[in-house]
């Protein structure tokens, strides 16, 4: 069991400034709870997260990956090893689509793409925590989740390496996905927004028709309607007795037969 001076000690091997030894984890957390983590260090670019990540493997101390901390159960036990706590927080807008740092918080990424005049991810505003918290836990609300939307990843590979995955490797179910357990880091996301984000539901709409065996849907369903076409039509006409007239192409329970006249 190692104590405040041998982290302390685990520490000063690391970059200076970026690694707190024994700093409490409900600190870092949105419940508040958790004690000490033997070291936590800070990641803000791509060789910190090598550097802790392969320090962690060299010295045979567990390591755990962290974002806001708002999905996080720590322990009152606290945890003796390593916890990344990714602080990755660049942005950088590429025509219709951001790539954007894995540590920014949800939300301010969202504030961020609205004032670059980009839309499409504001059905999540209000989801507390950081952009790779959302995307390992496929986070969503009001019908969509982020996984519908992301592009590709920079993470890095418990092996070490440092590797762009595309759709494919993430792996997303209901607010799960595969990187949970390959338990690599996210470094940095590419989630599409703008325009293209338009464009990007409705090919997924699109593909999800053919998967299904479904035609695409008529031109005419995107054009501007001249009045409501969707109200209940009119009886074509009454009987003399006052009674409303049928609704000729309804299928009558009993049949044609059993049909008013
Ligand atoms: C008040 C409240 C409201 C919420 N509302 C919603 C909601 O509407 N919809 C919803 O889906 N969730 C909701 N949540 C849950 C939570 O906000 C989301 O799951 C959020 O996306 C977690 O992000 P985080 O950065 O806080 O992740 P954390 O809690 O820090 O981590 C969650 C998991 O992701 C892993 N992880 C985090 N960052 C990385 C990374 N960069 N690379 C690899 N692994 C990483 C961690 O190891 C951990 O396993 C809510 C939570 C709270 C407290």
């Amino acid at each position: 069991m190692r104590d405040l001076a041998d982290w302390t000690r685990l520490a000063a091997q690391l970059t200076p400034g970026s690694v707190v030894p024994c700093a409490p984890l409900s600190a870092l957390t949105t419940l508040r709870i958790g004690g000490p983590a033997g070291l936590v260090c800070r990641v803000h670019n791509v060789d910190q997260a090598r550097e802790f990540q392969a320090f962690a493997a060299r010295h045979d101390l567990a390591c755990e990956r962290l974002g806001g901390g708002s999905n996080v159960l720590a322990d009152d036990a606290g945890f003796p090893g390593l916890i990344l706590k990714v602080e990755t927080h660049d942005f950088e807008r590429r025509g219709d689509t951001v790539r954007a740092g894995a540590g920014l918080p949800f939300d301010h990424l969202i504030a961020t793409t609205l004032r670059e005049g980009l839309v499409g991810l504001e059905f999540a505003s209000g989801i507390p925590g950081t952009l790779g918290g959302a995307v390992v836990g496929n986070a969503g609300c009001y019908g969509h989740e982020i996984g519908e939307f992301v592009l590709e990843a920079t993470v890095l590979r418990p092996d070490g390496r440092v590797v762009v995955v595309g759709p494919d490797a993430f792996g997303f179910a209901y607010r799960d996905s595969a990187l949970k357990s390959t338990r690599a880091v996210v470094l940095d996301v590419r989630p599409p927004a703008g325009r293209s984000l338009a464009g990007s539901r409705r090919r997924q709409g699109h593909a999800r028709r053919r998967r299904r065996g479904l035609p695409r849907p008529c031109e005419h369903h995107r054009q501007p309607r001249r009045g409501d076409q969707r109200r209940r039509p009119a009886p074509r006409r009454a009987h003399a007795d006052g009674r409303p007239g049928a609704f000729p192409d309804r299928p009558r329970a009993g049949g044609p037969a059993s049909r008013p006249r």
